[in-house]
């Protein structure tokens, strides 16, 4: 009996563990966390599990996935992250609580959907403070939440900034100490309460364990952490978690001793690369059946003492070394971000829970 392949095995008290422990970690210092989703397409086990371990709102960037999650009737509230698509407002007032947002074009075609909708919509604006993906510059906020203020259907509940995602730049404790001094400067001046000073993601674990005063940053909105148990500045494992809550699973398809150099004039390869070969001698050479149409194989570190040499749409060739592969036989990765993404995306390979 061969198990379905490729498949990827989730771990569900693995994540459960990590969501706890990050949870009570950040508690310690008055934050709160958001569960994010989107790395796992909103997978409704996993969101199962999340809400399990005491994170009672759930952030995606996309409302498919969030929606997905509302339908499985997952008991939580839900927060979409990327600012709302224009053409996807009714749907996001109709299954977000809340929504991040950078521009008032969308926040007034929000306010309009949820008049019509007969609700209040909750928005948290996005600040930019150095990575240059999205937000309000700092000089903007004062007219925008002027505008804000007067819209119907619109409540508007904090700030929020991201940072080290495009141009991996640090939530230092200057930027946090500025998000901060930000949020209360608002308040006074507008006279509002902001319940929710959103500080960034799972690289602001470093800041946060080097500050003894979080300020007014009382949430965080944690993804990568929660499923690979890194902080994401310099991908460390942070200490308790667990590492390996995700697993994929090839098989072997082919394995043959053969040389390592190519036979013939080398042109472009299947993706218009120019390929370099090393004259390695004979090796034996295992085929997988598992390539670049289901994962970035970029982003898989083998679990054996093997070497990823080559790969293609729908194969990953090894150096198989001394571990003696076999047809049938399976290998086992560890994924890192990028991997995980493209491997809960997609559709050809399967997902096993336990
Ligand atoms: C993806 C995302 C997160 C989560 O980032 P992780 O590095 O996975 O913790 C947080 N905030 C926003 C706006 C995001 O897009």
């Amino acid at each position: 009996m061969y198990m379905m392949s490729p498949r990827l095995e989730i771990d569900l008290l693995k994540i459960t563990h990590n969501a706890i422990k990050l949870k009570s970690l950040y508690a310690s210092k008055g934050v709160g966390i958001m569960g994010v989703t989107k790395v796992v397409c909103g997978d409704p086990k996993i969101a199962k599990a999340l809400v399990k371990s005491g994170i009672n709102t759930l952030a995606d960037s996309r409302i498919e996935n969030i929606r997905k999650m509302s339908s499985a009737k997952i008991k939580a509230s839900f927060v979409l992250l990327r600012t709302p698509l224009l053409s996807q407002v009714e749907s996001v007032v109709k299954f977000a609580d809340i929504s991040f947002n950078s521009e008032l074009s969308v926040i007034n075609e929000l306010s309009k959907a949820a008049l019509k909708q007969n609700i209040v919509h909750k928005i948290i604006l996005m600040i930019e403070l150095g990575d240059l993906r999205e937000g309000l510059l700092p000089s903007d906020l004062d007219s925008t939440v002027i505008e804000i203020l007067q819209l119907p259907g619109i409540e508007l509940i904090g700030i929020g900034t991201n940072l080290a995602c495009l141009f991996g730049i640090k939530p230092d404790q200057n930027k946090m100490k500025y998000l901060s001094a930000l949020a209360i400067e608002l308040e006074k001046k507008f006279s509002i309460s902001l319940s929710i000073i959103s500080g960034g993601n799972s690289a602001n674990y470093t800041w946060f364990k080097e500050t003894c005063d979080a300020g007014k940053i009382n949430n965080l909105r944690l993804g990568e952490s929660i499923f690979l148990g890194c902080e994401t500045l310099y991908r460390k494992p942070i200490p308790g978690l667990f590492t390996d809550a995700f697993t994929l699973y090839a098989e072997v398809i082919e394995s043959k001793i053969k040389a390592s150099v190519p036979n013939g004039e080398i042109c472009q390869d299947a993706f218009g690369n120019l390929p370099k070969i090393k004259d390695s001698g004979q090796m034996r050479r295992t085929i997988l059946g598992l390539g670049l149409q289901d994962v970035l194989v970029s982003g898989l570190c083998p679990k054996l003492e093997v070497d990823i040499i080559g790969m293609t749409s729908d194969h990953i060739i090894l150096n198989a070394k001394q571990t003696n592969l076999k047809v049938g036989n399976e290998v086992a990765f560890d994924l890192n971000y990028g991997a995980l993404l493209s491997a809960m995306t997609s559709p050809y390979i399967t997902k096993t829970y336990k």
